[in-house]
């Protein structure tokens, strides 16, 4: 294994577009006939498509229907099992776990071996094109009973990496990741944006003990804009790149290369995504923001036909300058986050790149609050941060309500708290007014 290749897979990575197309259409052929055989959940809701009428990938979007976690859900109620899309038998299951997600019922996904084997070879070209090497001490914070926090793992050992030191993110337990990273010096982090500059602030409250020790970081929970990522370059010395994905579900998440342009989507060769318009279940056209839908046609065990991820995303034009050919995205936000004000809609994501191109409001946590009439004020709450003193608060909010009102191009009113909501290592990004 060499150090200098540019790219874990430069075959699957580079891979010519039309290339890709023919195996995403023998992808999606192949697995309507496997679930329509096998899948208890599947068998009903594709009584009436015929897989040999789908020739082209449009006949596929156009003949089969799309799928929601409530879906799996009913599906659940229905055939009486935790897994009603399991269409391998149960011997065959190497991992399973449940989704991490925090609203409503859980529900599960299992890999049987093969499955398991791309899903690392995918989390291994993820970690290579965010700069993970074999000589790297990776810091590994994720939800540990997830099929993700293995698969991390895994797909860090076939990149090379021998030692990982594994933790939770819990917000409570940043004093525990400071010690253990000034003590063991990992090079390398993966965390939550919110969970580094937690850390950040903590090593400064703490200057005995040393900066923190990384060269690079993999951050999830946020699009980082230029600003941000420069900061923690100057501040920390740690080069960043976010991730993003489908954790709970699916185990695919794009991650940043060196040019920062959106987020490569690793698993093209393996899966098929779709962008559509979540009214309509249109394509969104050309450049347009729209919800990101899945079918991840390599996977044998509990795969996914059109699932709606709920995460809308724009897609970057263009092709990528470090020689890979996969489409790029930025995650912005779930749909569930639209904030309803003055007759329009914000979403977290705005509010983040607005903050982001302000000097008082950089890498600041927030919460956006949505009332249940619809206000004329988007009232924005900010997490102020220990180094500003609380007299100095309310001038340093005035400013940036001043700042938010401009690029948001609407009224604000914008106040710091010390403390807000968290679900898990993020912040809780809109707070609805019943709980608030
Ligand atoms: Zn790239």
């Amino acid at each position: 294994m060499s150090d200098a290749r540019a790219l874990w897979d430069a075959a699957a990575e580079g891979m010519a577009p039309e290339a890709r197309q023919a195996l995403q259409l023998k992808g999606v052929q192949t697995l309507l006939a496997w679930v329509k055989s096998r899948s208890p959940m599947q068998r009903e809701r594709l009584a009436q498509v015929d897989p040999s009428a789908v020739r082209t990938l449009a006949d596929f979007a156009a003949l089969v229907p799309l799928s929601t976690k409530d879906d799996l859900r009913a599906a659940m109620d229905r055939v009486g099992s935790a897994l009603p899309h399991l269409c391998v038998p149960r011997e065959d299951i190497v991992l399973s776990g449940p989704s991490a997600g925090t609203s409503g019922r859980q529900t599960y996904q299992a890999f049987d071996a093969q499955d398991l084997d791309r899903n690392i070879e995918l989390t291994a070209r993820l970690f290579w094109c965010s700069g993970l090497r074999p000589g790297d001490v990776l810091q590994l914070l994720v939800t540990p009973f997830t099929p993700a926090a293995d698969i991390f793992r895994l797909g860090a050992q076939r990149v090379g990496v021998k030692w990982i030191i594994r933790d939770n993110h819990e917000p409570t337990q940043v004093p525990r990741y400071v010690e253990v990273a000034r003590s063991l010096e990992p090079s390398f982090l993966q965390a939550g944006v919110a969970t580094l500059r937690a850390m950040a602030q903590q090593a400064a409250a703490t200057p005995e003990g040393g900066p923190l020790p990384y060269q690079r970081a993999i951050l999830m929970g946020a699009a980082l804009g230029p600003e941000a990522r420069e900061q923690f370059r100057q501040t920390l010395g740690v080069e960043v790149t976010t991730l993003s994905g489908q954790g709970s579900d699916f185990n695919l998440f794009g991650t940043e290369c060196e040019a920062h342009d959106g987020e490569h989507w690793h698993g093209e060769d393996m899966t098929l995504v779709e962008v559509i318009d979540p009214a309509t279940g249109a394509p969104a056209r050309e450049g347009e923001v729209g919800e990101m839908v899945i079918t991840d046609f390599y996977r044998r065990a509990t795969p996914h036909l059109r699932w709606r991820t709920e995460d809308m995303v724009r897609v970057h034009p263009g092709v990528c300058r470090c020689g890979r050919t996969s489409r790029r995205f930025t995650l912005l936000d779930r749909l569930a986050n639209r904030v309803p004000v003055r007759g329009t809609a914000v979403y977290p994501f705005q509010v983040e790149t607005a903050l982001s191109r302000s000097e008082d409001g950089r890498n600041l946590e927030f919460s956006l609050l949505r009332k249940t009439v619809e206000p004329q004020v988007l009232e924005v709450r900010l997490l102020r941060p220990a180094a500003l003193a609380a007299d100095a608060a309310a001038a340093v909010a005035r400013r940036l309500q001043q700042h938010l009102d401009a690029e948001l191009d609407l009224p604000t009113q914008v106040c710091f708290h010390d403390d807000l909501p968290r679900v898990g290592y993020k912040t809780l990004r809109v707070i609805d007014e019943t709980r608030a």
